[in-house]
């Protein structure tokens, strides 16, 4: 019933991180224009203000419009107004956000009392901020500090509120030393191949990561599998030749994916790895 309730929300949620990546997009895309037009533009584009909207035609939508995946089924992939293609990321961000949801609920590693709970709660949080720079890095490559930045202010609240919450403020160097980890060496990387390997928002993205994984045998798990998962992904397009090695391949959605498996299946890879160390 829970796993049900909460694959619900994620897809409502979901449905929220599309709005809110078209339009942190759009905005971007205002930023330096002027003008009566494009301060009407702005303020339709608020994420707080602005009515839900096709991205084609910008024909205001009807509640019968928005309900996620049903609606897009319904109208056959098309905006019921202007009956251009609406694409197929639209369901699927909505279904993943979903399926995270519940499969984190599944998953979860911690108790779902007291401060487990807190950070189960938090986690949904980082779960609709990392699906919203996903896309976002897929489709533009880039994270946006929009997002980036929030999520730090979370992270460091959740370290802070979790440590004196479980009297437990002696291990906070724990998470911050996990941070400096995957953050310093990004941002080696960054300065050395001056972001061609690396992008500035990954670096940033760097300091979430670490304080939410929480100790640095993870932080480097983590960096482990975006670099194992970013390899594997690009073997395919590699050996079609469509790209080069120096294409352009978003590395945010393989850090992310990362996150999230040693967040929820870190305790049995670090149980794993003490055993092979031991014998
Ligand atoms: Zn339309």
């Amino acid at each position: 019933m829970i796993i049900v309730a909460l694959g619900l929300l994620g897809i409502i949620f979901g449905s929220f991180v599309n709005a809110l990546v078209w339009r942190l997009h759009e905005q971007e895309l205002l930023a330096d224009k002027k003008g009566v037009q494009a301060a009407k533009r702005r303020h339709d584009l608020s994420i707080v203000n602005g009515r839900s909207m096709c991205p084609d035609c910008g024909h205001e939508l009807a509640a019968k419009d928005l309900v996620p995946v049903v609606s897009w089924l319904a109208l056959g992939g098309r905006c019921r107004y202007c009956h251009k293609p609406i694409s197929w990321q639209y369901p699927a961000v909505e279904l993943l956000t979903g399926a995270l949801f519940a499969l984190s609920y599944v998953w979860w590693p911690l108790s779902l009392h007291n401060a487990g709970l807190f950070q189960f709660v938090l986690w949904l949080v980082f779960l609709v901020g990392f699906v919203a720079l996903a896309v976002y890095d897929i489709r533009w490559f880039l994270l946006p500090d929009r997002v980036v930045f929030p999520l730090i202010a979370v992270a460091v609240a959740q370290v802070a509120v979790t440590a004196i919450w479980n009297h437990d403020v002696t291990n906070m160097w724990q998470p911050v030393a996990a941070a400096a980890i995957i953050f310093g060496l990004f941002w080696m990387l960054f300065q050395a191949s001056k972001g061609a390997w690396i992008g500035g928002g990954d670096v940033k993205l760097a300091i979430v990561l670490g304080l939410l994984v929480g100790t640095p045998f993870r932080a480097f798990l983590v960096i482990f599998f975006a670099s194992l998962l970013g390899t594997l992904a690009s073997v395919p397009t590699l050996a079609k030749g469509k790209k080069g090695w120096k294409a352009h391949i978003p590395f945010g959605p393989y850090l992310l994916l990362a996150a999230v498996i040693v967040v929820l299946y870190g305790t049995p890879i670090v149980n794993w790895y003490q055993g092979l160390v031991q014998y």
